[in-house]
């Protein structure tokens, strides 16, 4: 797959109409049809809850940059999933995080806390990009149940959702199939990873995001906002 360098311009109404498109359209032909219309202006995000995203896109095409947003709170199961994906899919990773002190603001701020050790770390690396992967999915949760392939961000940028249609027994399914690179906190009751401050495992039944920020009100640490 060529990596074309002219990015290509979308209108809120183009959007719409490959939403369209996209709604039953494989990953593969979405990631494909991105890597074609954005060129050098396309990244990848991923928080490696698992490698799925990166095994799907650096599939189709391998030198997509692959942007991992150290908060400086990780679980060791996370950072291990990172050296993982290094073994495997020699990525040409972009590791970004937040120039100011780790001070525990999780403790009393975590709104604030998200937008200093993840948000404004995506933003630098999001600096001078035309669009972006996400590996977002509608059956994360309530509030991500709308959720298109295509979306305008905050920035102006594309945020494209390959993987949005796909149910849990899709990504469980490919992760076999494929033998994709997972956190080893999948199988202990995790099935959403974050930082370890505000992450607890969840129970039978629960929703896969109910042990993010457990009791605490806040569902989304900005990133997708
Ligand atoms: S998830 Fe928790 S520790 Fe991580 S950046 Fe947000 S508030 Fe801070």
């Amino acid at each position: 797959m060529s990596y074309a360098p002219a990015p290509l311009q979308l209108t809120d109404a183009d959007l719409d109409v490959l939403n369209e498109r996209f709604e039953t359209a494989s990953a593969d032909s979405v990631i494909a049809w991105a890597v074609e219309a954005f060129g050098d202006g396309l990244v990848l995000t991923t928080s490696l809850s698992d490698a799925l995203l990166v095994d799907l896109v650096l599939a189709v095409c391998p030198t997509v940059p692959v942007v991992f947003v150290d908060t400086g709170y990780h679980f060791p199961e996370t950072l291990e999933t990172l050296g993982e994906v290094r073994r495997r899919y020699h990525p040409q990773l972009v590791v970004v995080s937040s120039d100011a002190p780790a001070l525990d603001l999780w403790r009393t701020d975590p709104d604030a806390c998200c937008a200093q050790r993840k948000v404004q770390p995506l933003d630098t690396a999001l600096a001078g990009r035309t669009a972006w992967f996400s590996g977002l999915r509608r059956a994360d949760s309530a509030e991500r149940a709308d959720t298109p392939v295509l979306q305008r961000d905050r920035r102006g940028l594309v945020k494209i959702n390959p993987i949005v249609t796909w149910s849990d027994e899709q990504a469980e399914a490919y992760s076999r199939r494929h033998r994709v690179v997972r956190n080893a906190l999948l199988d202990q009751g995790y099935p959403s990873v974050g930082c370890w401050p505000c992450t607890r495992a969840v129970a039978p039944g629960e929703d896969r995001r109910a042990g993010r920020w457990a009791g605490q009100g806040k569902t989304e640490c900005g990133l997708h906002l």
